[in-house]
């Protein structure tokens, strides 16, 4: 068991697109161990493996009260079909300074491996939907503020906490500024 040490934005690995995972391959199940104990051991939610350092297709995602109730843990994931989008509230573990305002569909169905490699399709809803393609995103190397519709309007400062950076000035350090 190891609890990972959390990968702040700006560090490049949280915009890398990440690779398959092999389940077959040791190390993976070693990836799934700790992305389990870290998550569990943060005050969040769900967490994908570019988080603690790994550029890999995978992920985990607790929203139960109960930890370790209702785990899904999913390797080299896609999306099926999403539908209803809705804006939420979200936050995460790279970019503690900020909440913001995000848009995203509300009844997904994906598909993918579990931890011992077989193939399973998942049909979630509401605040586990989001989490799902919060995380799915990591391994894209997109984050939460790429997909607010203002960095001005929908971003807000979390309570209680100095932010590192400006919201508005996201765009430059992450070098997209002209894209
Ligand atoms: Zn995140």
């Amino acid at each position: 068991m190891a609890v990972r040490e959390i990968v702040l934005f700006p560090d490049p690995i949280l915009k890398t697109v990440c690779e398959p995972v092999d389940p077959a391959d040791p190390a993976t199940q070693q990836l799934v161990q700790d992305l389990i104990d870290t998550v569990a051991a943060s005050p969040g939610v769900g967490l994908a493996a570019p988080q603690i350092g790994v550029a890999k297709r995978a992920f985990v995602v607790d929203v139960r009260p109960k930890p370790g109730a209702g785990l899904l843990v999913l390797l080299n994931p896609e999306i099926v079909s999403a539908s209803g989008p809705k804006t939420g509230r979200e936050g995460c573990l790279s970019i503690p300074d900020f909440t913001a305002k995000v848009r995203r569909p509300q009844e997904i169905v994906i598909r993918g491996l579990n931890p011992d490699g077989h193939s399973v399709v998942i049909h979630s809803s509401d605040f586990e939907a989001v989490c799902i393609q919060h995380e799915m995103d990591h391994l894209d190397g997109i984050l939460f503020l790429d997909r607010v519709a203002s960095l001005k309007r929908d971003v807000f400062r979390r309570k209680g906490f100095e932010p590192r950076f400006d919201a508005r000035e996201y765009p430059r350090i992450v070098g997209e500024e002209n894209s």
